[in-house]
């Protein structure tokens, strides 16, 4: 589903990935862990072209985007279709109730007609345990119940690919549980996802492979038992002891 070779990001002189080759099969949950700094949220952000990467190649399902070559704002925008964020601030619309948060992609983005995409907004807030708060604005929820919505409302576009950018670190901590929850079962769904979490018994529970950065590289890379219990790179081991 998801296939990135060689991938690079600069800002300026800084070069903050350097180069990341991945594959991801369609179904699978790769949790990307690191120290702060390390490129996560950079690369999490490539993926869908929020940050134009300086080189290398990502490709998701059919399409690929070429980063040596010049892009046209059609083929980002057809790239970008393919997978939705869930970011770490909600970025949730204020003045919108959280029905109408997660029909603004649906109606705006897709064309889609807003009886349809209210129906379907409704069906997905229900998912996420928020079917009594759908008329709620984003001021009168706790900070789960507004990532619930973010979710419902990336779910909306029916990506093939979902991307959560630490969807529970600005959390209040007892707040954290209700968000992994909804994300485990996505996961048990068979939802492609790749999320960047400092939560590491849910990338212990739930991730199918562990991706563990450090200075804008994978510096090691495999199934979440054999990363966290018997990790081979002496990074991964000393990143590991400082937060367990
Ligand atoms: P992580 O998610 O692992 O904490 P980031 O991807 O946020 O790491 O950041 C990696 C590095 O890139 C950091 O040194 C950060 O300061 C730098 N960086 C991130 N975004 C920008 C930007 N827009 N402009 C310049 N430097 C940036």
């Amino acid at each position: 589903m998801i296939s990135i070779r060689n991938l690079h990001k600069k800002f300026g002189d800084l070069e903050v990935l350097k180069g990341i080759d991945l594959d991801v099969q369609k179904g699978q949950a790769v949790v990307v862990i690191g120290p702060s700094g390390s490129g996560k949220t950079t690369f999490l952000r490539c993926l869908n072209i929020l940050e134009t990467p300086s080189a290398g190649t990502v490709t998701i399902d059919e399409q690929t985007a070429d980063f040596s070559k010049p892009f046209s704002k059609k083929q980002v925008t057809s790239f970008r279709k393919q997978s939705a964020m869930v970011f770490q601030h909600y970025n949730l619309f204020p003045h919108m109730t959280a029905i109408e948060n997660v029909m603004e992609g649906p109606v705006i983005v897709q064309k889609q007609n807003k009886a349809d995409a209210r129906k379907k907004a409704a069906q997905l807030l229900e998912k996420v345990g928020l079917g009594d708060k759908m008329d709620f604005y984003p001021f009168q929820l706790s900070g789960g119940q507004q990532q619930r919505v973010g979710i419902a409302r990336a779910l909306a576009l029916e990506p093939k690919v979902m991307l959560f950018d630490e969807p529970t670190s600005a959390l209040d901590p007892e707040l954290v549980g209700e968000v992994l929850q909804v994300m485990k079962d996505l996961a048990s769904e068979g939802l492609t996802m790749v999320v960047v979490t400092h939560e590491m018994r849910f990338a212990k529970g739930v991730a199918d492979e562990v991706l563990f950065m450090d200075g804008g590289k994978i510096v090691e890379r495999g199934r979440p038992e054999d990363v966290f219990n018997n990790p081979k790179e002496a990074r991964t081991r000393q990143f590991l002891n400082l937060i367990e």
